[in-house]
């Protein structure tokens, strides 16, 4: 595909950051491999807007891949990070900030007992599964097709996120006898956890889902799925995990948890209760977190761990998402589903518009979508079509067609004006691609 736009700094940054960094990026899915181009180079943030190195102004909706809730250089987050670190960046000691964000994190959600802060979603799902491992005295984890839980050796594989995008079956490195207490099992399909349960007695750890998956594009849970895997977990002796690392403190003022009310036994978290910083936990039953090191003897530790500026920043940010900031989230999302799906249907392009409370993604098919299987067969090269007609019209979407969309409070009419104004001629790219 051609494009017939430019970013000659984003090229030359690209170009030096090539030589010194594998790919370029620090993460994958930055890379623009699956649609191609250059990747942008990014130099500031203000509200819904980003600014790359080449001077363009884009509406952002991808939001750091979720942490953003508030937009970009909320000032308030900004003068909570100002203030923490004008009296020191870390201790390596307690500190009274960790305390208030886990106070925070306990008193939102209420199946979280006792919390554990850590610094990405890696280190909470990695540490979510030793200590279930540790708390049950079993070896296997059950997970599903298409939900991704971080880069942990375990749960890589058939993993969504950057490892759908680049179709990775499975990762070098991680080894036979690592994936081989792996169960992978299809998405919103009960039985085949039945079966697992059946197959594997007394040997299971845990079963983890994505509450919500958003790592496959946005694929909910059907009605019943989740307390299903509950019950499943808790007539086998297992504990059932739910990774809202991307779904926490987003879908509600509880996260999945707050929509759907099934009570799990341990919980991830991570993106948005940093508020831009690497910030992330886990948590639940506080007998099972008694289990942890230096309480019990599951070991789990880390330097940076309840960072003050980056607890400063999620506290500042957990504490102005009230209802009326997850309202306005949720009717910004509403309109926009509405605005990209009249758009495609405009010029005749099969899709879905999928969503999981404000969290959402554009399938390019219109058959239905309940599973990882089901997302793969969309028309990717539609998106990368649309993709690169709304990047060149200045909105930044996720450069991958297995991402969800993100929104914040501050995507206000003039954003969403911008967004309107750039899907026809998106649309007709989608429409007119070829494969
Ligand atoms: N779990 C889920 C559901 C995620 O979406 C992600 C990241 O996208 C992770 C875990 C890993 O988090 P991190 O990238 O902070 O390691």
């Amino acid at each position: 595909m051609a494009y017939s736009y430019e970013a000659p700094v984003s090229q030359s940054l690209f170009d030096r950051a090539s030589v010194v960094t594998p790919g370029g990026v620090n993460s994958p899915v930055r890379a623009f491999r699956a649609v191609g181009g250059t990747p942008r180079f990014m130099v500031s943030g203000t509200g819904p807007y980003l600014t790359d190195a080449d001077g363009r102004e884009y509406v952002d909706l991808v939001c750091s891949w979720g942490p953003m809730i508030l937009g970009h250089s909320h000032p308030e987050v900004i003068a909570a990070v100002q203030d923490a670190v004008s009296r020191g960046t870390s201790f390596g000691t307690p500190g009274e900030g960790e305390v208030a964000l886990a106070e925070e994190i306990v008193a939102r959600i209420e199946p979280v007992e006792q919390v554990r802060l850590v610094s990405s979603g890696t280190e909470a799902t990695m540490s979510a599964i030793r200590l279930a491992r540790g708390f049950t005295g079993r070896a296997k984890v059950v997970k599903f097709a298409g939900c991704y839980h971080g880069h942990v050796d375990a749960l890589l594989a058939a993993a969504g996120s950057g490892v759908a995008t680049f179709g990775l079956p499975d990762t070098p490195g991680v080894t036979g006898a690592t994936a081989g207490d792996t169960v992978v099992l299809p998405y919103n399909d009960l039985d085949a956890v039945r079966v697992a349960f059946a197959a594997h007695p007394g040997e299971i750890a845990c079963v983890i889902t994505e509450a919500s998956p958003g790592n496959m594009g946005v694929v909910p849970p059907a009605d019943g799925f989740n307390a299903g895997l509950k019950e499943l977990c808790a007539a086998n002796g297992a504990l059932y995990i739910s990774d809202e690392v991307m779904t926490g403190f987003r879908t509600s003022k509880a996260g999945w948890y707050g929509v759907d009310g099934v009570r799990p036994d341990l919980m991830t978290f991570g993106k948005v209760m940093g508020g831009g910083f690497p910030a992330a936990a886990f948590g639940g039953r506080g007998d099972v977190m008694a289990h942890l090191a230096p309480a019990g003897p599951v070991y789990q530790a880390g330097t940076l761990s309840g960072n003050p500026v980056a607890t400063a920043a999620g506290l500042a940010q957990l504490r102005l998402l009230d209802d009326a900031a997850y309202a306005k989230i949720d009717a910004v999302s509403a309109e926009l589903r509405s605005l990209v799906g009249d758009a495609l249907a405009k010029e005749g392009v099969a899709h879905t518009v999928s969503a999981a409370s404000n969290m959402f993604s554009v399938f390019f098919t219109d058959r239905p979508v309940r599973d990882y299987e089901d997302a793969k067969k969309q028309d990717v090269f539609r998106f990368t079509a649309f993709f690169h007609s709304m990047l060149e019209q200045g909105v930044y979407l996720p450069p991958s067609a297995f991402e969800s969309w993100f929104v914040s409070t501050a995507h206000d009419e003039r954003a969403v004006e911008r967004i309107a104004a750039a899907l026809p001629a998106a649309a007709r790219a989608a429409s007119e691609a070829t494969a």
